[in-house]
């Protein structure tokens, strides 16, 4: 599932693109959903033919096009691609929705391709309602190492389960949760309230680092067609390899598994405490 560095990689995409500026001029809805697949919600689209893109704004996993009226939420799901097609570059399968724009002179599709359909496109009234329940994001430059530290202090969580609570801190998912405890050798089973301040903020320092190694990872690296490659994260951008029979990259020693909610943690029995 894209986690920060991938959907700020969208973001960044759909800017470069030339989305903010442009009008919407139509827009498809799958019309036979297959019921048994994914649950993710398409509403709202009727209303926004006419509508111009003012900007595009992400906090934390989530993403929005802010219109000249209301907002846009779009989400990826576990699987989702949003991509904007070249001209002569026909629909892709899966697509659920497709966006017909117009800026200026020139038209563009943009479309959700969605094969498991948990994606979800959504209309709001503002970014407050589409990013509602989400704490600070992640790359907020305004929330520092001390606020993280400040406010998961006191919690007698597991420090792994509290930082995917994204009413916490917003952007963080499974698997750069993981290589950030790796990296500062703190064991996805420490309550936060027996961690130091000092871990604590390099905690954050190395959530924002594996985020900033990623991001930069993810643009040097477009797929075929110059989009950024943003599905999953299984690759040099991490260094931990989250995969069964791997290895700890410090100690050389096999990586421990352990459930929390179902969301499996990757982590080293050695190094990290
Ligand atoms: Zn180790």
């Amino acid at each position: 599932m894209p986690e920060l560095p991938e959907v700020e990689s969208l973001r960044r995409y759909l800017v470069r693109e030339g989305l903010p500026g442009s009008v919407i001029e139509r827009v498809e809805v799958e019309s036979k959903p297959s019921p048994e697949r994914g649950t993710g919600v398409i509403s709202g689209v009727e209303q926004l033919p006419g509508r111009t893109i003012k900007n595009i704004e992400r906090r934390g996993k989530q993403i929005a096009a802010v219109l000249d009226d209301g907002v846009l939420g779009l989400h990826m799901g576990m699987t989702g691609r949003i991509d904007v097609l070249a001209d002569d570059e026909p629909t892709p399968r899966f697509t659920r929705v497709e966006f017909h724009l117009r800026n200026g002179g020139s038209a563009s599709r943009v479309v959700l391709a969605d094969p498991r359909r948990w994606g979800m496109v959504q209309r709001f009234a503002s970014t407050a309602e589409a990013f509602a329940g989400l704490g600070p994001d992640a790359l907020d430059p305004n929330y520092t190492a001390a606020h993280f530290a400040e406010a998961v202090s006191p919690r007698k969580s597991p420090i792994k389960p509290l930082l995917l609570n994204q009413s916490v801190l917003a952007g963080v998912g499974n698997i750069y949760a993981d290589e950030a405890l790796h990296r500062v050798s703190i064991s996805p089973s420490r309550r936060a309230n027996r961690i130091s301040g000092k871990n604590l903020v390099a905690l954050f320092e190395a959530i924002r680092e594996s985020f900033e190694h990623a991001l930069q990872f993810i643009q040097d690296h477009p797929d075929d067609r110059g989009r950024p490659y943003i599905v999953d994260a299984h690759d040099d951008r991490m260094k931990l390899l989250r995969k069964p029979g791997s290895f700890c990259p410090r100690c050389e020693i096999p990586l421990l598994t352990k459930k929390f909610g179902g969301r499996t943690a990757y982590y080293c029995g050695n190094c990290q405490r």
